[in-house]
């Protein structure tokens, strides 16, 4: 194992196992210069630079692992439209921002199928998505989210289904409805990082690897340091999530490290596949503390669930996690489970994510609460926007007064593990 903040290659993940591409980007040494340096290559950092590359900006992306190395490559790989605290934001701004938040909603579905296209990345994108409800409150929600895309016309398949037609999509008798939606869907989330950094690289963009940032020297032009480089720009991006404590003047105490866990079993029969999932769709259900999971390209239930929000990782996540896919699925009981693994996602109080600015030229995007792949794609248009003028999104963000949390980030991590406790014991009344 490396010592702590030593530069690491990716987590025994299935993605790890599967990834179509190694990357081998150098080390940032020596001095160099940019429009924009990133700190960061998760989808917040890929997808911003990926942006700003398209736009004739000349970046430095630097990330101390590899890409996709945080959550962006061990995640469920659902696609699911929407952005953590939508409802907030709207209560704060009321009806002018509505139609923004819908445009917000799906935008990072967009962004993703055009550059899936565009720059020919093969992760393994597939259309289909299914929320389930367990409750008469869960499916009232869903009716509402549905009653919704109906108003706006939304052009992409969707319908509630009863129970019998959920029994049939998902191959269990847990659920009591559902929401089946074919704009949402899944993929390969460590192909698709490295695919859109690919793709940037291509536009130019430097990428440098095994280069933790560890500090960052304000001015007119901001400079980031590593152990053997420095980059001078105009802007900073700052995109490590959960995993960096950069700026802690400003930073910490907003958002909280929470572990989320997945295990992939071993492929199964095509005959477990269609009874189980015959239609291959992702599968989430609509607890506070979610089951998510799907069945990968070739045919292993990818299984994920139970966050820890304390920041202590459980000592056998094949033990947390098996007896409740089991639960639903006693098909798989005998399923040798593969692989284990988990990430950290960034949780905010308020659950809004953390869009900001240090001295107007560091930027920050950070905590999408669970959210992600779609909300890390916004995030980057509505930065890459914001840098080059084009303020309303980011403002509607930065605006947002967060609650900090004092007494450190243990202190902080128990408060949000207390507040999931009582959202948990709401799941199981
Ligand atoms: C197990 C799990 C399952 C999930 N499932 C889903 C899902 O199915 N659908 C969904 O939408 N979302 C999901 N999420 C959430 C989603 O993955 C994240 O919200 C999203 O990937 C965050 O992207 P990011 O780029 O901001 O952060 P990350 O992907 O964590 O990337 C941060 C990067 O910054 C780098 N970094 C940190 N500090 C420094 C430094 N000092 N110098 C240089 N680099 C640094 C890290 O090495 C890392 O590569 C899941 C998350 C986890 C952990």
């Amino acid at each position: 194992m490396a010592a702590p903040n030593q530069p690491q290659e990716h987590t025994g993940s299935y993605y790890a196992a599967t990834v179509s591409e190694k990357t081998d980007y150098p080390v940032l040494e020596g001095d160099h210069q940019a429009d924009i340096c990133i700190v960061g290559a998760g989808f917040t950092g890929v997808a911003t630079a990926l942006t700003l590359a398209e736009r004739g900006y000349s970046v430095i992306l630097v990330e101390a692992n590899r890409v996709g190395w945080g959550a962006s490559g061990r995640n469920g790989g659902q696609l699911i439209c929407g952005i953590s605290g939508e409802s907030k934001l709207a209560k704060r701004y009321g009806e002018s921002v509505t139609d923004t938040l819908w445009e917000m909603h799906w935008r990072g579905n967009d962004i993703i199928h055009e550059r899936v296209e565009q720059y020919a990345i093969d992760c393994e994108l597939k259309n289909g998505y299914i929320d389930v409800g367990l409750k008469a409150r869960h499916m009232r929600d869903l009716e509402a989210d549905f009653e919704n895309m109906q108003r706006r016309n939304f052009p992409y398949e969707f319908r509630m289904t009863d129970r019998e037609e959920t029994r049939h999509i998902t191959g269990t008798d847990m659920y009591i409805g559902g929401l089946l939606n074919m704009r949402n869907g899944h993929l390969h989330p460590l192909n698709l990082c490295i695919g859109e950094a690919r793709a940037a690289h291509g536009l130019g963009t430097r990428i440098f690897e095994q280069s933790p940032v560890t500090e960052i020297v304000h001015g007119a032009k901001p400079r980031v340091r590593t152990a053997k480089g420095s980059v001078e720009a105009d802007t900073i991006v700052l995109a490590g999530n959960a995993y960096h404590a950069l700026e802690p003047g400003h930073l910490s105490g907003l958002t909280f490290p929470a572990g989320s866990y997945i295990i992939a079993t071993e492929p199964l029969s095509e005959e477990v596949q269609q009874q189980i999932n015959p239609l291959d769709v992702a599968i989430c259900d609509m607890n506070e503390v979610v089951d998510y999971y799907r069945l990968s390209a070739d045919g292993r239930m990818l299984f994920g669930g139970r966050c820890n929000y304390s920041g202590r990782d459980p000592r056998s996540i094949k033990r947390t996690l098996a007896p409740r896919m089991v639960e639903i699925y006693p098909q798989l009981k005998d399923a040798r489970i593969e692989y284990e693994w988990g990430g950290k996602i960034g949780i905010v109080i308020n659950r809004i994510p953390l869009l900001g600015r240090i001295d107007k030229n560091i930027f920050y995007s950070q905590g999408y609460s669970g959210h992600g792949i779609n909300a890390t794609h916004v995030a980057g248009e509505i930065i890459a926007d914001a840098i080059g003028g084009t303020m309303e999104k980011f403002d509607m963000f930065e605006r947002i007064r967060h609650i900090r949390i004092p007494l450190g980030q243990w202190f902080g991590n128990q408060m949000v593990a207390l507040g999931m406790i009582y959202y948990r014991m709401r799941d199981l009344m």
